[in-house]
């Protein structure tokens, strides 16, 4: 929830790589074995320079001074520019053809085949787009996100529509490059959880919807409130900064081969094998804003931290999907850290460091306070249950978006009906409403749905580990996370891209992927907290 979506895309990118001929080869004469050796030594150094990428990236929020940005930009889509005409090359598509035909192949689940299909995959989609779309899409995404930088600053919607316009017209047509079965949206839902279309992903939020809305109300109607004042009291941010890093430690996340440094918005960037670098930002009165951000980006860390090193740079070394990088996020950051053992275990270490400041809050006010079930205007700030609504509501417009159903001009309003309809709440203007997220300024239309796919996979996940490991919560009581952890890198991390996302949480947990488990965990936590 908290990746910029410039980062997602950038590691995307980096995924999906090419790599250069070696000297005298042709790809003509080259037996399968040997088009396969060069088509991994090829996405390997198009992997290096998208992790160079990812590292100026890292560098442009951290720590590169403002006047740098015109040159940085200019460094990046350099390095953009190379990375797509190598994975387009001819020679890749003819090392795949060579290798695709033969007996490397013939395991679906080999390495080979596995780096095989997945480059397939991004080579078929690049090639679909002209290079004139790329360009274009690229150009506008600057402008539009400009456009929107200013609307948003004003609350002015009339101002962002001629950019919306553009850009849902921009995706429809790469959608129509691209091409689908049923629905145009399919297409660009597909960049981001490959394998899903809108359908499988309507499916599981209709099971979703209903339950989900009954929950937010009985909480709403039941008059109980949380004491969160707890977490607006006084935080040093030194203090923060020793204790964020403790908990990212104890969780797992190896200091040796990553970081945690300051950004305006928190993110997580890969840069190489053993290199992975967290983001978060400290407020002084919100405790929870840099904790919780920071297991979050831990959870993705530790992911990337899992993957095998061995395959870094193909695709059997990289994540699954957007939806399932999020499930990792959101498995440290809510199932494991907004539960009872893990402040059992964590509260008193809290207490130790800031002193007074929490001298008379007891365990009971503190788990009340950090699962604060609130309906507010604003996604990324709202709580593990009606954050799912917010994702919701921009699914089914950006639906009606890309078929024409819902003209850019109308988004606003109908925005305001579903938050209406979903969260009671009317935005007293755009800024709260239609225009607070940058996703649709930058032309990624297919994004949002990744999240709440993330929440689910998460508790599934977690429901069968905490059947498969005996008593998890003991385990969490006393701070002992390793063999969750070591649960996730078996089950998880170390597969790669092998199986999609559905794939995966089946042969995991032996179940398709449902509602289900995140309702479980909501209506219980709901019953202890609310009493409802
Ligand atoms: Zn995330």
């Amino acid at each position: 929830m908290k990746k910029p979506v410039a980062q997602v895309r950038l590691l995307r990118v980096a995924f999906h790589l090419d790599a250069p001929l070696r000297r005298g080869s042709n790809p003509r004469t080259m037996n399968p074995s040997e088009s396969y050796s060069a088509l991994l030594a090829e996405l390997r150094e198009i992997n290096r320079l998208g992790t160079m990428e990812s590292l100026l990236a890292w560098d442009q929020q951290t720590h590169m001074p403002g006047k740098g940005t015109p040159f940085r930009a200019e460094q990046k889509s350099m390095l953009a520019a190379m990375m797509h005409q190598r994975l387009t090359s001819k020679k890749v598509g003819d090392w795949l053809s060579a290798v695709e035909t033969s007996d490397l192949v013939a395991d679906p689940q080999s390495d080979a085949a596995v780096n095989v299909r997945h480059t397939r995959r991004d080579y078929d989609r690049a090639m679909k787009l002209p290079e004139e779309l790329v360009r274009e899409r690229s150009r506008l995404s600057v402008m539009a996100h400009q456009a929107w930088v200013e609307a948003r600053k004003n609350a002015d919607f009339a101002a962002f529509v001629p950019w919306l316009e553009k850009t849902i017209a921009l995706v429809r047509r790469e959608a129509d490059c691209i091409g689908y079965k049923k629905h145009p949206y399919d297409a660009l839902l597909d960049e981001y959880e490959p394998g899903d279309t809108t359908a499988d992903v309507q499916a599981v939020f209709d099971e979703l919807r209903d339950p989900l809305l009954q929950l937010v109300g009985r909480i709403v109607d039941c008059g109980r409130e949380a004491p969160v004042e707890i977490l607006e009291r006084t935080f040093p941010v030194d203090v923060q900064e020793k204790i964020v890093r403790q908990a990212s430690a104890a969780i797992g996340f190896d200091f040796q081969a990553g970081r945690l440094d300051v950004s305006v918005h928190p993110f997580c960037q890969t840069c190489g094998p053993h290199d992975t670098r967290l983001t978060t930002r400290y407020d002084e009165h919100s405790f929870g804003d840099s904790f919780f951000s920071v297991l979050h980006e831990t959870g993705h860390g530790l992911y990337q931290q899992g993957l095998p090193p061995e395959h870094f740079g193909a695709p059997r070394g990289h994540p699954v999907s957007l939806g399932i990088h999020e499930s990792q996020s959101r498995l440290w950051e809510n199932l494991v850290g907004r539960s009872r053992p893990f402040w059992r275990f964590f509260l008193p270490k809290l207490k130790h460091v800031f002193g007074p400041t929490l001298a008379d809050v007891n365990e009971d006010d503190w788990y009340a306070a950090i699962n604060d079930v609130r309906p507010g205007f604003i996604r990324v700030d709202a709580d593990e249950a009606t954050y799912n609504l917010h994702v919701l509501l921009r699914f089914e417009l950006e639906q009606a978006m890309v078929t024409g159903d819902l003209a850019a001009a109308d988004v606003a309003d109908a925005w305001n009906e579903r938050m209406k309809k979903y969260l009671g709440l009317t935005p007293p203007d755009a800024a709260k409403g239609a225009l607070q997220d940058i996703h649709w300024s930058l032309g990624a239309i297919g994004y949002f749905a990744t999240y709440t796919l993330g929440n689910l996979y998460a508790a599934q996940f977690f429901e069968k580990a905490s059947r498969d490991l005996g008593d998890l919560n003991a385990m969490l009581a006393r701070g002992d996370f390793a063999p969750l952890l070591h649960w996730l890198r078996t089950n998880i991390h170390s597969h790669g891209q092998r199986f999609g996302a559905r794939d995966l949480v089946r042969r995991v947990t032996g179940q398709k992927l449902s509602a289900r488990p995140m309702m479980e965990h909501l209506n219980r936590k709901a019953a202890e907290i609310y009493r409802i």
